[in-house]
């Protein structure tokens, strides 16, 4: 396998697939193949160590009126729900929102 289909294969790993024998053995031997493979984990932990990062308090407001007013959009809800994240919730908010849950709450 080349470096491309390797990353291409740890960019679909999750808890539920984790890396294949062939993935693993050739992060064993290439440097960038295992930096990648390494960040990639890292982020997967952090995303299952803190599920419910905090969105904004009227988040789930904010959505349901853009799905609602999606609907009766040609490009669909999924599409809109996709834009709406992207645009609301950059990872270093994700990042400063994790940062935040680890402070004591008082
Ligand atoms: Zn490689």
């Amino acid at each position: 396998m080349k470096c491309q289909d390797i990353r291409a294969a740890i960019d679909t790993m999750s808890k539920r697939a984790p890396m294949s024998h062939e993935v693993k053995s050739h992060t064993g031997t290439c440097t960038d193949c295992s930096r990648y493979a390494d960040q990639t984990t890292a982020l997967l932990s952090l995303l299952s160590a803190q599920p419910r990062v905090e969105a904004p308090a009227d988040f789930d407001f904010r959505l349901r009126a853009r799905i609602a007013r999606a609907q009766a959009e040609p490009r669909g809800v999924m599409a809109t729900i996709e834009a709406f994240w992207s645009k609301s919730f950059s990872w270093g908010q994700a990042a400063s929102a994790v940062a935040t849950l680890a402070l004591p709450s008082h």
